[in-house]
């Protein structure tokens, strides 16, 4: 039976799988092919919040049917329809109506043959949409350059004694681009916020001048744009799109250019050629220029010329005042002991701590338990805390990422290309040797269930005795984990 509720009012509406399976043979999972209107506005929510949060909680959402009034959209089970109506449901009203100038009518569907993380591509015909939205803007809204992340801005960086330095170098910066902080450098360790401030300062100018040329590249991109266009000889077009008309290059980990000796000559030559013409350059990298190994010395020089800005692990109040705005952000009523709870106890990084937030209030929401201390106690308790003798999974997580040079998104999302898959299989195996952790507990780190915790530990240890290069990697992580 399906009710409606009053237009603009979004409407939960459980029915029976019976009433939305399509005919497929029963085995066969139920797939819905997402409608156009659906995939845009997805993708318009994808860039206002975290990844974690669109993995968790946006991606599992199908749509199966849209009108021009009504889209009915279906979710594997009915913790997620209640949070993500608590707490995305405005947003997703919004981002229907930015499509197409309506308030829409939401109705939900619960089928449990969707598993939690869908990434499969769908195998049922498409509903029918029988609207043809036109999109009207509202208002005139700054739209950032598409390679910035939208979050990452001044404004949700939030600044404290450890990173104070950094923020007010990248305030100078957007000030007076291409001045005496040119170049600047700043450096810290993982997820300490060093790509949200380089970001930041691109939103920034890119508000102030509009039409200037900004353009943010991670120096891995670099290095394989570079390589590639060489090999096909199309050097040019690399030089065109990082040199010429440029005003502002941002280029985010530059300590992987150690020991890439031809590309290296290569940014030398583009540093040079933006300095001259007084564009400025901004750069990150997780080391000091002195301990970027395999560095040639000019490029070493070039980097302090202009001021070298560094970012430390924040303190307990500004770890706090992270947790609180990141709350704010997400919609997650956190209270203050509980903020208090994590910030002391997650302290390596603001990543981490982010996750363990949002971990807590998936947990809060399957169990529908209210977020409290004991709560955070129990859920994060052998993913943060390390015994005196066992390393903690977050301690794991980290490790194996940045041995794999994953991002922790990469290694704990849903990709399955295979050097992330292997990665992730080797992250879960480790963290059941040398955490002693149970699977339920792995998969809760991991957002997996224990038996996708079980079939990877069990990949790992058949693959060792016939792959040296594995079996290389584990000794390698053990001793780095320690
Ligand atoms: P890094 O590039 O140093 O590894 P990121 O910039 O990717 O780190 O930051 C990791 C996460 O932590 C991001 O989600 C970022 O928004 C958040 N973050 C880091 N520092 C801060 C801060 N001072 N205020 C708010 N969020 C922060
Ligand atoms: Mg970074």
């Amino acid at each position: 039976m399906v009710e409606t509720a009053p237009l603009l009012v979004a409407s939960t509406v459980s029915v029976s799988t019976e009433d939305v399976r399509p005919a497929v043979c029963p085995e066969t999972p139920a797939r819905y092919v997402s409608s156009p209107l659906w995939e845009r506005a997805i993708a318009s929510l994808r860039e206002h919040f975290s990844d974690q949060t669109y993995e968790l909680w946006l991606k599992p959402i199908w749509c199966s049917h849209v009108d021009d009034a009504r889209m009915t959209l279906v979710v594997p089970n009915p913790f997620i329809r209640d949070w993500v109506q608590n707490h995305y449901l405005t947003h997703i009203l919004d981002a229907i109506q930015q499509e197409t100038d309506r308030l829409y009518q939401i109705l939900w569907l619960i089928d449990d043959r969707l598993t939690w993380a869908a990434t499969e591509p769908p195998a049922v015909p498409a509903p029918r949409e029988t609207t043809a939205p036109i999109r009207t803007p509202v208002t005139e809204k700054h739209t950032p350059p598409p390679s910035l992340i939208p979050r990452y801005t001044l404004d949700q960086f939030v600044v404290g004694p450890s990173n104070q330095l950094a923020e007010a170098a990248c305030r100078a910066v957007i000030d007076k681009p291409g001045g005496k902080y040119n170049p600047l450098f700043i450096y810290g360790g993982v997820g300490l916020g060093k790509t949200h401030l380089l970001q930041a300062v691109g939103h920034a100018l890119h508000q102030r001048h509009p039409t200037w040329k900004i353009v943010y590249a991670k120096t891995e991109t670099f290095l394989n744009e570079y390589v590639q266009l060489v090999r096909s000889n199309r050097i040019d077009e690399f030089r065109e799109k990082y040199r010429r008309h440029v005003d502002v290059l941002l280029l985010d980990d530059v300590q992987e250019l150690a020991g890439k000796e031809r590309t290296q000559d290569e940014f030398f030559h583009t540093f040079n050629a933006l300095f001259e013409m007084g564009k400025q350059i901004v750069v990150t990298s997780d080391r000091f220029p002195h301990q970027i190994g395999d560095l040639e010395e000019r490029i070493r020089s070039r980097f302090q010329w202009g001021l070298i800005a560094d970012i430390q692990p924040p303190a307990l109040e500004t770890r706090m005042a992270i947790l609180l705005r990141q709350a704010e952000r997400e919609a997650i009523c956190l209270p203050e002991p509980v903020a208090f709870f994590l910030a002391t106890h997650v302290k390596s990084n603001v990543r981490e701590l982010e996750g363990a937030l949002l971990r807590l209030a998936a947990v809060s929401s399957l169990t529908r338990q209210p977020i409290t201390v004991e709560l955070a106690r129990e859920t994060l308790d052998q993913w943060l805390v390390s015994s005196p003798l066992l390393p903690s999974m977050a301690t794991v997580q980290g490790q194996v990422a940045t041995f794999y040079r994953l991002s922790t998104e990469q290694l704990l999302g849903s990709q399955r290309t295979h050097n992330i898959a292997r990665a992730r299989q080797m992250a879960m195996f480790l963290c059941r040797k040398l955490c002693k952790a149970s699977l339920p507990a792995i998969g809760g780190a991991f957002q997996k269930d224990h038996s996708t915790v079980l079939s990877a530990c069990r990949k790992i240890e058949s693959l060792l005795p016939s792959d040296a290069s594995l079996r290389h990697d584990l000794v390698e992580l053990e001793r780095r984990i320690g």
